[in-house]
């Protein structure tokens, strides 16, 4: 068993660098690698982060294989192939632009392909099956290069999607990870818990963006391991799209001056879709964020966010106050 995973290894480790090479080197590769470079990917960072292509070109991969004689279960377990109703084997990844998920030594164990051209019922990322490699519960994009920047950093940024961490890389923010397209899990947050503390929430600055950052604060509710801080970007952008247009050093002053609690974020998460003009809207709201507050055991922070209450919703200080003993006596 562990001859197949090596041996799966191996095919990882081939495949990638077909991959790469027909990205850098091939004319089947030259349409994306002038998207890469339209994505900012330069030169180094394709390098880095072992970025390729996999072409429309007649089932490359399964033929490149074929010609090595490689165990046929292999190949079928191995997750780069698809299996036609004859039993044979096609490449699974086609016309996408390959980024290479690595375990935490830099193997690779994975492939998320980004589709190239927008096709009908075909996702705008692919990812691998999960193998005897490849759990994508337990698998961080860019763990492998970040963990140690994140023990010198002495936090981790959280992005939700590759070519964030990849932008923000290039931004000079090199402690950036990704989960694999879904929510965070605990088997990655036990990896970074060893890393560091002081985790920053990063994801894209759109609704689903924000509702998947509100998620991430439940998880992480009362988790003594963490701490949490949330960025959220302006005009719904993501990571990306912000170092883009703004450039890395304002992404960088984002990303260190721009940091709010979580409790701050959800304040500001629970008024949105409520018309504060309205009395009931704005009741349900107050009632909704000072259970919120009842989390909060600094009373110098609950200080600030009742004072911030208080201003922007016109109720007297004391009257929160008041209510928040309440619920403080109905929590104990
Ligand atoms: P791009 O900038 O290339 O358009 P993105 O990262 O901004 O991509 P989003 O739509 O914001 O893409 O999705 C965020 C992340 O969610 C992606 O990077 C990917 O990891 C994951 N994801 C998106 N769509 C899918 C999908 N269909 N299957 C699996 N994962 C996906
Ligand atoms: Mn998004
Ligand atoms: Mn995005
Ligand atoms: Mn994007």
């Amino acid at each position: 068993p562990n001859s197949q995973q090596q041996q799966l290894r191996q095919l990882y480790a081939d495949a990638a660098a077909l991959f790469q090479h027909i990205l850098l080197n091939t004319k089947l590769g030259e349409t994306a690698l002038a998207y890469t470079q339209q994505r900012q990917l330069s030169p180094d960072l394709l390098e880095t982060f072992n970025i390729g292509y996999a072409p429309d070109e007649n089932n490359l991969l399964t033929r490149f294989f074929a010609e090595k004689k490689l165990d046929f279960n292999l190949l079928r377990h191995s997750g780069l192939f698809t299996e036609n109703s004859d039993g044979t084997l096609r490449d699974r990844f086609v016309d996408r632009v390959m980024f290479p998920i690595k375990d935490g030594q830099g193997n690779v164990i994975a492939f998320s392909g980004r589709a190239l051209t927008k096709r009908e019922n075909q996702p705008k990322y692919l990812n691998s099956p999960e193998t005897d490699l490849f759990n994508k519960r337990d698998v961080l994009f860019n763990f492998d290069l970040a963990k140690a920047e994140i023990r010198k950093a002495k936090q981790v940024v959280l992005f939700e999607g590759f070519m964030d961490v990849i932008a923000a890389y290039r931004a000079g923010i090199k402690y950036g990870v990704a989960s694999m397209g879904t929510s965070l899990t605990n088997e990655q947050l036990y990896l970074l818990q060893r890393a560091t503390e002081h985790l920053i929430v990063c994801y894209d600055g759109d609704q689903p963006g924000m509702k998947a950052t509100n998620r991430v604060i439940t998880l992480l509710h009362n988790d003594p391991r963490f701490q949490l801080s949330i960025v959220t970007l302006p005009e719904q952008l993501d990571p990306d799209e912000y170092v883009k247009k703004y450039g890395a050093e304002r992404f960088r002053d984002v990303l260190t001056g721009g940091m709010e609690t979580a409790v701050g974020f959800r304040l500001r998460y629970l008024k949105q879709d409520r018309n504060l003009d309205n009395e009931q809207d704005k009741l349900t709201y107050i009632d909704a964020a000072l259970h919120e507050l009842v989390n909060v055991s600094s009373a110098v922070e609950r200080d600030i966010y009742l004072n911030r209450l208080s201003d922007s919703l016109q109720v007297t200080y004391e009257a929160l106050v008041t209510q928040l003993q309440d619920y403080l006596v109905d929590a104990t």
